[in-house]
């Protein structure tokens, strides 16, 4: 290992000399030899250089939190010494170099490498500008922000949206003449008369909008990439830290080359808030800069009509300290919002500031002169809020903003990434022997820490997350289904959210049971916050996804056996556990001596149109036996609770007792040796698989779009036996086209099931790069969140070989051929482990602070790991 002293002093030398500790130092990089001082990070990548180093290679050490922050962003890995508060930031924290040794560092090294925490691209792509942007997506759960930065107006439009800030927009007439063979399969024409008003997420005022101008004694230029040369262009969004970095060499039309490095972060500390940080150095002039930073309220959704601006501007509003700030009500439905940004250029005292109106919002100008080569740093921070909270938005606004303008963007970077930090605690994945791999498991973690509000049970994650507006915001099954189990196994707290969405939600499911004659509680295929069904209204989607309802029940459950969480199960799940059966129990029609369900496909949307399909039926025996088990347990542990819930439910003792009589009778569409038939009937259809295509016609067919049967065996891993599971592998597999991104990972799991490591491999890779690699071509539209949390079991419960199994926790794990090693952590009921597997080996650690001990089956052996306690197998 080599060793460079990295000091902003001129006497570094002599220091050293005296000390007689020069020899140690392989280089030195000091007052003599670098150009700009911390916490820009020219000290380190100097020292990296003299070193024959790369950064990611390279440990700093450092005591200040502007040398961690200036080691950070120069890529390398930074242990801080000296006072935790102030460096949270850094990688690691010690007390002082005592405490390390070579073994640790290079373990340290492995974990942190920003290498495997960094997403970057190098240049400007025209043609995926925009699915950078939805790569380069920060947020927190409440807010999201599109990867777009102003400087680079050809990339499109900004995206910004606000967890639960819904409006309607009108979408024109159906022209039912002109339908698809899809949209005739999907509508029903009857319904698709007239304007159609659906519910959207609005796509906020760009609070973050930006203009620069830059002026000598030869004229003025705007900073616009898209003219001149755009030397280089660096983004990179550090996975570790949710931050943004785009970092530009610009030569304008007139000849001014400059360097314009933008930082931004949605604060994981403190949700309300957004972060940006410039550095804009001049290269080869001096004169002045005029930055524009604008809440625009002119951004609208995008539709078939153009785009539409959802909301109204109520008020603008000019804030002490160079700020300014936007209420805006939505125009149909009336929910407010309001922004708040303001701008410092902390270290020129001589910059002035002007707040001014515009047509298009509100403009804060500032003004200050450059210098050639020295840097310019100009801080914005912004707020937003909503009446999701109480108070007057426009007011909880304007107070985050004065309190969030007493930190400076470093020292707020430091409180979010602490909080970031304890979210990676619990929930990375660490993979050795395929960088990317690792890097795309990271990155999935991320969307889903990004995707969930901590602290708001209102609302639950859309389809596309907050990263666009794509599926208009609506959230699907893709959450119960395909996002919990990352939550439940990794961030309980979060994952309670999650579940009581469903929970608070269900008078809406009782209006759509109502709505179809059913009783009960019916899930919406699609709903944003309110828990009404807000599908577009012609699709048959809305009476035909019926699997939801049976889909949010299993989910429910999943969250109460993984976390024990009792109190939830009986104040709040039974209730829905109740009443999603009592919408089966409705639905079932006698059927000879079976019952039948009429009327609901299971996922795959080629065959929706369907009765008695596999997955539905079979979910929804579940629903009725986990209906019937948590009456038991409320007849048993808290009978008043029952007494209540029969009373607003008004479930009958008729119902109960169908609970377990309907089960055995309801039809499993199983051939003996366990082959499931689809739906009734599919065995029946043209065996030709159809490329899928507007005008194709997959329905008469076999052709199936996403996991379906395959999906009900993932989700019940232990009901059928593998050579069942093989013989609707061997069926299914190849007559599906994978046309939704929630199939490659469920297919790559059941792959592993039946020992089928190579096509396992095809398809979770397919899905680890679902974003990262555009594997659909269609990343532009938002993240795909299901994938996501596919992701994140295909990793842990596929490769892993980790799942809870009845009342013990298995490890088996199966690695990919190229992966050296896997560890993840897990909490399950109280239990808090590690589970680490290399070199032929797979270790369990249940940490010292776990509330429980943990009861595993490792490899096919039981034992009981105490807090404290590991085995290795
Ligand atoms: C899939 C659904 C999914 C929806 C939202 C559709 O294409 O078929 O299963 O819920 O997308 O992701």
């Amino acid at each position: 290992m080599k060793i460079v002293l990295g000091s902003a002093s001129k006497n570094a030398r002599p220091v050293l000399d005296s000390l007689k500790i020069a020899d140690y130092f392989d280089a030195i990089a000091d007052g003599f030899t670098y150009k700009h001082g911390k916490p820009h990070p020219d000290v380190f990548v100097t020292g990296a250089r003299m070193a024959g180093a790369q950064p990611a290679e390279c440990i700093v050490f450092e005591d200040a939190a502007a040398g961690i922050t200036a080691a950070l962003d120069g890529g390398f890995v930074a242990v801080g010494i000296g006072r935790y508060q102030s460096l949270k930031h850094a990688n690691l924290f010690i007390k002082s170099l005592e405490d390390v040794d070579c073994e640790k560092l290079v373990k340290l090294h492995a974990r942190c490498c920003p290498a495997t925490w960094t997403v970057s691209r190098s240049g400007v792509d025209t043609a995926r500008e925009n699915a950078f942007h939805t790569i380069f997506c920060v947020g927190n759960g409440r807010l999201g922000v599109r990867g777009r930065i102003a400087e680079l107006p050809a990339g499109g439009r900004q995206g910004i949206y606000l967890a639960g800030f819904y409006d309607r927009f009108s979408r024109p007439a159906q022209n039912t003449a002109s339908w698809s063979p899809f949209h005739k399969y999907w509508g029903d024409a009857s319904l698709a008369e007239g304007e159609q008003i659906e519910t959207t997420i609005v796509n906020c005022p760009n609070f973050i909008d930006a203009g620069w101008t830059v002026s000598d004694a030869a004229g003025s230029e705007k900073i616009d990439f898209s003219t001149g040369k755009l030397l280089s262009l660096e983004r990179r969004l550090d996975l570790r830290s949710g931050l943004f970095t785009a970092d530009a060499h610009w030569v304008s039309p007139a000849g001014r080359e400059l360097r314009l490095v933008q930082r931004r972060f949605a604060s994981m500390a403190n949700t309300a808030r957004v972060l940006v940080q410039y550095e804009l150095e001049p290269l080869n002039f001096s004169g002045t800069v005029a930055f524009r930073a604008g809440i625009r309220t002119d951004s609208a959704n995008s539709s078939e009509t153009g785009p539409q601006k959802l909301y109204d501007v109520l008020q603008k509003e000019t804030l002490p300290n160079n700020g300014a700030a936007v209420l805006v009500k939505g125009k149909t439905d009336g929910r407010l919002a309001a922004f708040a940004s303001a701008v410092a250029m902390a270290d020129r005292p001589a910059a002035s500031y002007a707040v001014g109106q515009t047509d298009d919002g509100i403009d804060i100008v500032a003004r200050a002169a450059i210098e050639q080569d020295r840097i310019l740093y100009v801080e914005r921070t912004a707020a937003v809020a909503s009446d999701r909270s109480p108070g007057d938005p426009l007011d909880a606004a304007t107070q985050t903003l004065s309190a969030a303008q007493i930190l400076t963007f470093n020292e707020a970077r430091i409180e979010s990434t602490a909080r970031w930090q304890e979210l990676w605690d619990n929930s990375d994945i660490v993979i050795e022997g395929d960088p990317a791999d690792q890097m795309s498991a990271r990155y999935s973690v991320y969307q889903l820490l990004i995707a969930a509000s901590a602290d708001d049970p209102g609302v639950s994650i859309p389809a596309k997350g907050l990263t666009s507006e794509g599926y208009r915001g609506m959230v699907f099954w893709d959450t119960d289904i395909h996002m919990t189990s990352f939550f439940n196994l990794t961030q309980p707290a979060i994952a309670r959210n999650l579940a009581l969405f469903r929970c608070r939600t269900i008078d809406g499911a009782r209006r759509k049971a109502a709505k179809y004659g059913f009783r009960g509680a019916s899930y919406p295929w699609e709903t944003g916050v309110s828990g009404d069904e807000e599908c577009e209204k012609w699709l048959k989607l809305i009476t035909h996804q019926a699997h939801i309802t049976a889909d949010v029940a299993y989910a429910l459950q999943q969250y109460v056996d993984c976390t024990g969480d009792l109190e939830f199960y009986e104040d709040h799940a039974a209730e829905v556990l109740v009443d999603t059966a009592r919408f089966w129990i409705s639905k079932c029609v006698p059927d000879g001596d079976e019952l039948s369900i009429p009327d609901a496909g299971g996922p795959d949307e080629f065959h929706v149109v369907c009765d008695n399909s596999a997955y539905v039926n079979h979910l929804a025996i579940l629903n009725l036996e986990l209906a019937e088990r948590a009456i038991q347990h409320l007849q048993r542990k808290a009978p008043a609770k029952l007494a209540e819930i029969m009373k607003r439910t008004g479930l009958t003792d008729d119902e109960i007792a169908k609970l377990s009589s309907y089960p055995p009778r309801i039809r499993r569409m199983e051939l003996p040796g366990g082959l499931l038939e689809q739906c009734e009937g599919f065995f029946g259809l043209r065996q030709e698989v159809v490329k899928s295509g507007w005008n194709t016609d997959p329905f008469n067919t076999q052709t199936v779009k996403q996991a379906d049967v395959m999906m009900l065996l993932y989700l019940l891993p232990d009901a059928w036996p593998k050579e069942a599971v093989r013989a609707n592998w061997d069926y299914y597999e190849p007559r599906t086209i994978h046309e939704s991104s929630l199939s490659h990972g469920a297919h790559g799991m059941v792959a592993l099931e039946i020992g089928l490591l190579d096509k396992a491999e095809k398809y979770i890779g397919q899905s680890l790069g679902m974003d990262l690699h555009d594997q659909m071509g269609n990343a532009a539209g938002g993240a795909h969140m299901a994938a996501h949390g596919l992701n994140w079991s295909a990793v842990v419960r596929g490769y892993g070989g980790s799942r809870p199994q009845g009342n013990m926790f298995c490890v088996h794990p199966h690695l990919p051929k190229d992966w050296r090693r896997l560890a993840f952590n897990i909490k399950w009921r109280g239990a808090d482990f590690t589970v680490d597997i290399s070199g032929g080996r797979v270790s369990v650690a249940n940490k010292p602070e776990a509330a429980a001990a943990l009861p595993l089956l490792l490899c096919g052996k039981e034992c009981t790991l105490q807090p404290g306690q590991s085995i290795t197998a």
